[in-house]
């Protein structure tokens, strides 16, 4: 009756992820998806603790040990998750993720010491696998022998050491501590690397070199973890969120090759959920930016090192005074905001909200164009604005946008630069040649807010500034955006 319990609640927790995911797909149903799931682990977890029993009927005990990890790991969770800014979030999910890689090494760590223990056990090599079999599978899903038992530990290790050495560099680098590194050789060096580890997967399930198979495990471990820092360090900074999500999809196959070892269904279903919704990610993204995954991982485009590529952009920028703007905006028939990371840093989503009402009152018609990749993580502009509130129907993608920007009058970026560079539609030297763009300079005017002419993340000048029918708006997002509020009401 146990064990029917515990299953029901394993098919409880599978179903409330996959209906979870499927909610996150739309914003009006996003965070109550994140609940549902997030009940659906609890539910798994607390099945686990309470109702798991081995083959000898006994449970897993330990639970000052378990629920003193929970706690702690609920508590500081829940501090960083409350405190963590809008800016901050994908440094937040990297590290995230980089534990849940950690958890997955670390259970290959204690099932290869299981399993060697087994089999020291036993002088008898046939029943050493069947009790290193029945001891660690429970149920179903038990794989075939003793080698895919060491292959699916070898491979949890392997995913899991790469997925969190490579998430703390990325953490790292989204965070500003560690800046992109190219060895010379970089690439030579990394797919080196990957073919010893193969060549060590090889060599322990077939005992091929008669070594001792805990050295050549502990190998696997340092080199995997090598790997996992050399495969992020040269990679751009502007290209972290798609290696996040692709070392989002590492965890994932590694979770699932947890579930697999302990044939726990819940387990699996969430491992693969992960490694293909990450997958997933990472292929569209890849798309926004018109790129390949290997151009991604071999480009280092963005945090600097882009800013080499490019023809010489310059000549003279106008500006624009706050009571010019307002007229102009008040007096339009059709204008869109483009949002970016600049609206973000400046945490103006509210002020903007504001702008937008003010501005309807008036009898003007306002929507918002949002670039699949604004500011620092896919969707980070939908989550900011319905933060502030803003109608969902307002957001438009990038190809309903387009065509529309011939018939709008006026343009305001708020700080937002490398998602309206017209560069990468003219400029084939140019780093980010190909990637789809707003292509707001089809409007009548363009409004350029950010505080200064530095570029954006990717390093490289911008062309739209300089164009005729564009101006400058100097200043902070949120400040800009109060006083073109107060300056629309006096009007
Ligand atoms: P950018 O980083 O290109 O530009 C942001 C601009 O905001 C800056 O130029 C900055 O100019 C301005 N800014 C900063 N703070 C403020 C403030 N307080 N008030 C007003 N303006 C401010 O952002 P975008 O959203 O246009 O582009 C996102 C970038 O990130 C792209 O390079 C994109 O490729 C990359 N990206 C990549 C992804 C990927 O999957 N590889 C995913 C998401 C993004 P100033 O300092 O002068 O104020």
């Amino acid at each position: 009756m146990q064990h029917f319990i515990l299953l029901v609640s394993y098919l409880l927790g599978s179903i409330s992820f996959i209906v979870g995911l499927k909610m996150l797909s739309h914003p009006d149903t996003a965070r109550k998806g994140n609940l549902y799931a997030a009940v659906g682990m609890t539910i798994a977890i607390l099945a686990t603790i309470f109702l798991y029993t081995d083959e000898s009927g006994k449970h897993l005990g330990n639970y000052l040990w378990i629920f003193g990890g929970l706690i702690i790991g609920t508590v500081i969770g829940t501090m960083m998750a409350k405190k963590v800014q809008m800016t901050a979030m994908p440094q937040m999910v990297s590290l995230f993720n980089g534990m849940g890689g950690a958890c997955a090494a670390i259970i290959s760590i204690v099932e290869f010491k299981h399993l060697l223990h087994k089999q020291e056990q036993s002088t008898d090599i046939i029943s050493s696998i069947t009790e290193a079999l029945s001891s660690i599978m429970k149920t179903t899903v038990a794989p075939a022998n003793n080698q895919l038992i060491l292959l699916t530990i070898l491979l949890g290790l392997v995913i899991g050491t790469v997925s969190f050495f490579g998430s703390m560099v990325a953490f790292g680098k989204l965070n500003g501590n560690i800046n992109d590194k190219t060895l010379p050789g970089q690439q030579v060096i990394n797919i080196g690397l990957l073919l010893i580890i193969v060549a060590l997967l090889v060599a322990m399930i077939t005992g091929f070199t008669g070594l001792d198979n805990t050295l050549l495990f502990w190998i696997l471990f340092g080199i995997s973890a090598l790997y996992g820092v050399l495969f992020v360090m040269p990679i751009g900074g502007a290209d972290m969120p798609v290696v996040i999500s692709l070392l989002n999809s590492f965890t994932g196959v590694a979770a699932a090759c947890g579930g697999f070892l302990y044939s726990n269904p819940v387990m699996l279903t969430g491992g693969i959920l992960v490694g293909s919704a990450g997958t997933i990610l990472t292929i569209l993204m890849c798309k926004a930016m018109n790129r390949s995954l290997t151009n991604v991982i071999v480009g280092a485009f963005g945090g600097g090192s882009a800013a080499a590529g490019g023809a010489q952009v310059g000549g003279t920028y106008k500006e624009i005074s706050m009571s010019d703007t307002a007229v102009l905006m008040a007096y339009s028939k059709r204008v869109v905001i483009v949002p970016g990371y600049g609206l973000a840093v400046a945490q103006a989503q509210h002020t903007c909200h504001e702008l937008e009402k003010v501005l309807e009152e008036k009898g003007v018609e306002l929507t918002y164009a949002i670039h699949p990749v604004a500011g620092r993580m896919p969707g980070h502009m939908n989550v900011l604005l319905a933060e502030a509130d803003v109608p969902y129907e307002k957001l438009k993608e990038m190809e309903e946008i387009n065509p529309e920007f011939a018939q709008t009058d006026v343009v305001l970026i708020l700080g937002a630069n490398d998602v309206v560079n017209p560069a990468a539609k003219s400029d084939p030297s140019s780093p980010i040649y190909g990637m789809p763009i707003l292509e707001v300079e089809n409007a009548t005017h363009v409004i350029v807010n950010k505080r200064s002419m530095k570029p954006g993340y990717a390093g490289i000048e911008n062309a739209l500034f300089y164009q005729p029918k564009t101006s400058m708006l100097f200043g902070d997002a949120k400040k800009v955006l109060q006083d073109l509020v107060s300056e629309l009401k006096s009007l």
